[in-house]
């Protein structure tokens, strides 16, 4: 099996590092105003891969986070005038409870940031003893300058990660630092909002080291797989390399990055901040999750795409094609076939090519709806491959 590893730039054949279990991280929501179908097309698609690893036969153990603390939080709860942990809890429920609606499998291990301060401060305390990281007046840095390989991941240059590190948060112009590119591992309490008591005193922790502390707690020094969308790849990933290393001694903190495009909307990026989100649970008033699932597999998980309404169209036909050929399947006297047909695996199996598997699934529908005698075990494997995709009849 073929995944393209954003790390090297190409596609690589899939090895889990231990026979006992396939390890897999993805960076989760910060949950302020979720959950738009970009998020929706990240989650549904490691969902997918989740099940086809499953099916091929691997235990599977996956861990997910939820920033409930950080600065957009805070920004939002000022502006509705809401308690910040009340806020991150409802928009916490809406997400799972839209991620359910979209047949999605929850993590084994779903953490809140609030719920791991102290193992993110033990990591801090040993990047501070072992020179990785500094204090200044109350703030702790990770001291890029310490870790040779930054900029790996997103290869970037130094002038153009300070441009990123400005548009994404990273604040390189705070006076604080060594360094522009150092970034934050904690925070000092600000006037009016949340602390925790922590070996460095009173603040919060910022948020690259929040993956990197819950992956090292519940998965391990080092992990297979690592997922996000591709705005994550810096700094957000980068610093988690950087950390995590430095951290453990030990390398790759990951073997396979995969990184999911961006969706676009009327020719931007599909946004918080922009305010063009199409959200998840508008289109489930009007359309069926396998419906929402189709449209979001049937592009490719490396390529950007821009959503348009009228893609539904093709959806629904499809998935009414999908029902009317499982309905032909008849269990009584069955033979079932022993593997699914070798169309179905290579595409899978050549770094998780969805849309074509959708053709095919598509194409075996018709043919058992135009056949005079229904081939059982052609409908059985219908069945079996619109499972692991995900969908639900
Ligand atoms: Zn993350």
């Amino acid at each position: 099996m073929l995944i393209f590893n954003s790390f090297s730039n190409k596609k690589e054949t899939f090895k889990p590092i231990s026979d006992q279990a396939v390890k897999i991280y993805v960076c989760g929501i910060t949950p302020y105003d979720t959950t738009h179908l970009g998020h929706a097309f990240t989650y549904v698609f490691f969902d997918t891969v989740i099940r086809y690893l499953k099916f091929k036969g691997y235990r599977v153990i996956q861990a997910q986070n939820i920033t409930d603390i950080d600065d957009d939080i805070l920004k939002k709860a000022k502006e509705v005038n809401q308690n910040w942990r009340d806020l991150g809890n409802y928009w916490t429920d809406r997400f799972l409870s839209d991620l359910k609606t979209l047949n999605v499998d929850l993590p084994d291990h779903y953490i809140k940031a609030t719920e791991s301060i102290e193992t993110m401060n033990h990591m801090i305390s040993k990047l501070l003893s072992t020179g990785f990281a500094y204090k200044t007046e109350g703030n702790v840095y990770f001291d890029v300058r310490k870790y040779k390989k930054y900029g790996s991941l997103s290869r970037l240059d130094k002038k153009q990660m300070v441009l990123v590190a400005k548009e994404r948060g990273g604040n390189p112009d705070d006076k604080l630092k060594k360094n522009p590119l150092d970034f934050i591992l904690w925070q000092k309490q600000k006037k009016g909002e949340p602390f925790w008591e922590s070996p460095f005193g009173r603040g919060r922790p910022g948020w690259h080291i929040e993956c990197s502390a819950m992956i090292n707690k519940y998965l391990g020094d080092q992990i297979d797989i690592h997922g996000g969308g591709k705005d994550l790849i810096f700094p957000h990933h980068e610093s988690e390399i950087a950390q995590s290393e430095s951290y453990t001694g030990k390398t790759p903190f990951v073997k396979y990055w995969m990184h999911t495009s961006m969706l676009l909307y009327k020719g931007e990026k599909m946004s918080k901040s922009l305010g063009n989100l199409i959200m998840v649970d508008d289109l489930l008033k009007k359309y069926s999750a396998n419906e929402i699932r189709y449209v979001l597999l049937a592009h490719h998980y490396r390529k950007p795409w821009e959503y348009d309404e009228s893609m539904f169209l093709e959806a629904k036909r499809s998935i009414a094609k999908i029902k009317k050929a499982l309905t032909m399947f008849k269990t009584k006297g069955a033979t079932y076939p022993k593997k699914l047909p070798e169309e179905f695996t290579r595409q899978m199996e050549d770094d998780f090519n969805i849309p074509n598997t959708l053709a095919f699934l598509i194409k075996l529908s018709e043919k058992i709806i135009d056949s005079k005698n229904v081939n059982n075990a052609t409908a059985y494997s219908l069945g079996q491959i619109a499972s692991i995709l995900g969908f639900s009849f």
